[in-house]
This record gives C-alpha cells, structure tokens and sequence, in this order.
C-alpha cells in the first residue's frame, strides 16, 4: 500500500467515524488530507456510498482549487472543498480539515450559548476546547467559493477550530487523527455546554482548576488523541447506528 493509500484509508475511517458518533449526517460533511504541493485528499460524493458512515472508497486526490469537473469518474466534488483547498494553501503548519454539521454546536450557536469550562476531569480535552473557545463566523451559508473558504482561513488564524453558525464546524490538525479528535472533543464541549445552559447552571470551573486540568505538554496531548482516535475507529467498526447528542434527531 502506498502512503497515499494509507491516507485516503484514514480519510474513509475518519468519514466513518464522524457518522458514527454523531457529527455528520447523511452525505453531508468531508475530511481532507494534504498529500504534496496544492494537492488533497478529500472525501467526495459517490452515489455508490450512501453517506459518510459507509465511507470505504469516495476520497479522490483533487488540487485545492479544483474545479467540479476535477471529480473522477464516479465522483462529484463537495461544493465546500472550498473550505479544505483554502485552510491548506494558508497553513502549512496543518495537513489535515474536517468540516462536519453537528447538532450540539447547531444549537449552541443559534441560541447564543457560549462554549464554557463545565467540564473538569470528565474530558480535560474537551475543557481545553472552552479555554480558547472558536471563533465564530456568523453566516449560515454553504462555503461555495474559494473567496468564502479564504474567509474561514482568515477567521482561524491562531485557531484550530471554528463554528458556522447554523451550520457546522470546522477543525484542522497536523494530521487526520488530530484533526479529527478535536471536532470529537469540540462536540463533546458543545454538548456539555448546552445541556448545562438548558438546565440554568452558571457553574464554571476556577482558574485553579482549568490551570491543573489543561495540559501544554505535546506528548501527553498526543497520547490522549491517539487513544480517543482508537477508541472511535473501534466503535465506528461496531456499532451499526449513529449515536451522539440528540441521536433520536438523526
Ligand atoms: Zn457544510
């Protein structure tokens, strides 16, 4: 198998994932790997797969301002590659996208909730998400042009992650097992959030406790990420429906 392949192979299981965990419905949502110079992986329409939970061959190697008519045969591109083609040519830092629609920022962001330090040693990952909470850009609008995708760029400069309000998420790592993580833990922060806020607690964790829980440490924050990404491919392989917040809304 060449890395390519290997690439795209964690492209598809990180498709499946997201499904299954709730994140993405339906055919809606991608993930994109950088595989050289202006060129990604990026999962794309393929009728032969009904959405992103059966995700085994739709990623196609694409330029990141490719046109539709780029597509292989089989394929259609996502309309929002716009968002992957963009965050790559601007952040060499990164290698990887994962644009998805979760109902747990859906509704924290239309309803105004704020993503809070309410989770201590329950998920330290997530926490960190609420420490330096996304930005958000405010349109719910596809991201259907590069002039769109340049602007959620600019918007996550400094950031690993950000909410389109009414839409969806957007999160970028160093690779597609980070990147991936963090939209988990950006929905787990997003669902913790909410149900809070729905229950009318203002509880918030003290400085103390966010400096003790957080950790900068790249090694252990890596070996935490690792251990969610296995633990997420595992249940991707096994469990047959979508779970996550509000799954019944599925
Ligand atoms: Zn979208």
């Amino acid at each position: 198998m060449t890395g390519t392949e290997e690439l795209a192979g964690q492209v598809a299981l990180a498709s499946r994932i997201l499904a299954a965990a709730g994140l993405a419905r339906e055919a809606t949502g991608h993930v994109s790997a950088r595989t050289g110079a202006g060129r990604m992986l990026l999962r794309c329409r393929d009728d032969r797969e009904p959405g992103l939970r059966f995700t085994e061959r739709a990623v196609a190697e694409i330029d990141f301002d490719a046109p539709a008519t780029q597509a292989p045969d089989g394929m259609r591109l996502p309309i929002e590659r716009h968002i992957h083609g963009q965050l790559l040519a601007a952040r060499p830092e990164i290698n990887a996208v994962v644009h998805v629609h979760p109902w747990s920022t859906w509704l924290t962001g239309i309803a105004g909730i704020p993503l809070a330090p309410v989770l201590g040693a329950f998920d330290p990952g997530a926490l960190a998400c609420a420490v330096n909470p996304p930005p958000v850009y405010p349109q719910s609008w596809l991201i259907n042009s590069a002039a769109r995708g340049a602007d959620i760029a600019a918007l996550m400069d400094g950031h690993d992650a950000c909410v389109l309000r009414g839409h969806g998420i957007v999160t970028v790592g160093a690779s597609v097992e980070q990147a991936t993580v963090r939209a988990l833990r950006l929905n787990t922060i997003a669902m913790a959030s909410a149900m809070a806020h729905l229950a009318g607690s203002t509880y918030r964790l003290g400085e103390d406790e966010i400096a003790e829980l957080v950790t900068a440490d790249p090694a252990v924050i890596a070996a935490a990420e690792h251990e969610v990404w296995l633990h997420y491919a595992e249940f991707a392989a096994q469990t047959p429906a979508p779970t996550g917040f509000l799954p019944f809304l599925y």
